[in-house]
């Protein structure tokens, strides 16, 4: 007889889920929020767009200057020496000349302003001479100089941006420039999330707090909320549940009532205070992944009713690099984003990495440019899943692939700054 064994750190690497197994299930699993809204400009940063949407206007609207000077017909350029031209009017931003120029004259225009009928080229006001009735310029002018066309930047009826894009400050601006003020986004997403152990103390709200014997701080609950609170989603905080079942069904079953993704820490190993796969057994449609990664091995992923789950290991490392691969871009995904998964760029390791094969690593690690600028990744020491200081230290993850068994000093390696992975 033999006995079934459960997911334990203890397990060969060849039994667990690739990475990129884990997430290509995931992305499969998901769907984009159903409901949208419309939405005035200001309101909708960092919102996602549902639609694309297209250009209704030229940007610029009309052909303008781009430099202080004398709007002329290329007609009037000399092919010799110089040629004096009678000055007809005066151009400003926002005032429109309403004649024409006709060879052998020039409008006095300013930088905007729309370039007068009969005017091709602007001779910028440090190449000419002038008075107040004529202006000399010479064969040097080039025609069609120092003119912004009209359409140059967006054109009427382009695909200016497209479903799936974050409103940031480009496209907010971008879609202000086109007079664009009202726009079509997906509703936020609702996000619950919940701290599980006996050990854990909660921080008192207004006053340093004395850790109770055999306790800790719920220090999960505090950098979950911050990596949620930087995505665009409604955040709904239910607390420290303690390890019985009864608590966690309810929790869970609040959870799935009020929100589209439950996030939780803690409690998913095989331990007898491990309720959280046991509830989530118990109501939901399970996966339940032992990964081939470092921190993180056993993650609880599902649904439960219309809510995906999300179950993330106790460790206060392994709770943030967890979320920031998986249920990051997993949250992404479900806002409807178009780029979800974390980016990542090449750097000299300067330090030995101990690893064994069979799993990605994610080590924290300090990115900078050495003296030749070139980008160079040294560890921050100890990694420990339990050190959350390690995080603090970093400014990026070191990712090292499952086949590598360690890394030494001059190897390139693959990073992805906090930067990316934060912002
Ligand atoms: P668990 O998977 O529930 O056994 O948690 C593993 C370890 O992670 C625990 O022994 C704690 O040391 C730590 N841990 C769990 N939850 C938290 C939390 N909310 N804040 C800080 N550390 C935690
Ligand atoms: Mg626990």
């Amino acid at each position: 007889m033999t006995i079934e064994k459960l997911p334990s750190c203890e397990d060969p690497f060849d039994s667990l889920l690739p990475v990129e197994e884990a997430r290509a299930r995931l992305s499969a699993a998901l769907s984009v929020v159903s409901q949208t809204q419309e939405l005035n400009l200001k309101d909708a940063i960092g919102r996602v767009l549902c639609v694309d949407i297209e250009s209704p206007v030229n940007v610029p609207a009309h052909a303008n200057s781009a430099m202080d000077g004398y709007a002329i017909s290329a007609a009037s350029i000399p092919d010799d020496g110089v040629s004096e031209l009678h000055i007809v009017g005066t151009a400003w931003a926002g005032k429109v000349f309403t004649g024409n120029v006709e060879a052998g004259q020039a409008v006095r225009i300013f930088t905007g302003a729309i370039m007068p009928s009969g005017a091709d080229t602007v001779v910028i006001q440090e190449h000419v001479s002038a008075t107040d009735k004529h202006v000399t310029i010479d064969n040097q002018v080039e025609p069609g100089r120092n003119v912004r066309l009209a359409g140059e930047d967006v054109q009427r009826n382009q695909i200016i941006l497209t479903k799936g894009t974050q409103l940031n400050a480009a496209e907010v601006g971008v879609l202000a420039s086109l007079g664009i003020n009202r726009v079509s986004v997906y509703s936020r997403l609702r996000v619950a999330f919940f701290t599980t152990g006996d050990e854990l103390q909660a921080l008192d709200e207004h006053a340093a707090t004395k850790l109770e014997p055999g306790m800790l701080f719920d220090s999960n609950r505090y950098s979950l909320h911050a990596m949620l609170s930087r995505l665009d989603v409604d955040v709904l905080d239910l607390g420290i549940v303690r390890d019985n079942a009864d608590d966690t069904r309810a929790a869970m079953q609040k959870a799935a009532e009020s929100a589209d993704v439950i996030v939780t820490s803690g409690g998913v190993s095989a331990g007898d205070a491990d309720f959280v796969t046991q509830v989530f057994h118990e109501l939901g449609q399970v996966s339940f992944w032992k990964l081939a990664m470092r921190p993180g091995r056993p993650l609880a992923f599902g649904q439960i009713g219309d809510a995906s789950f999300f179950g993330l290991p106790g460790n206060p490392v392994a709770v943030m690099v967890t979320f920031l691969q998986f249920v990051q871009p997993a949250i992404k995904q479900m806002m409807g984003l178009k780029s979800t998964n974390p980016y990542t760029i090449n750097a000299t390791c300067t330090s030995t990495l101990r690893k064994s094969a069979g799993r990605v690593e994610y080590q924290r690690g300090v990115l900078a440019n050495d003296e030749q600028g070139q980008l160079i990744v040294r560890s921050t020491g100890k990694q420990g899943a339990g050190r959350i200081s390690s995080m603090s230290a970093a400014n990026c993850l070191i990712v090292i692939a499952a086949d590598k068994s360690g890394v030494s000093p001059g190897d390139t390696v693959e990073v992805q700054p906090f930067m990316g992975l934060f912002g």
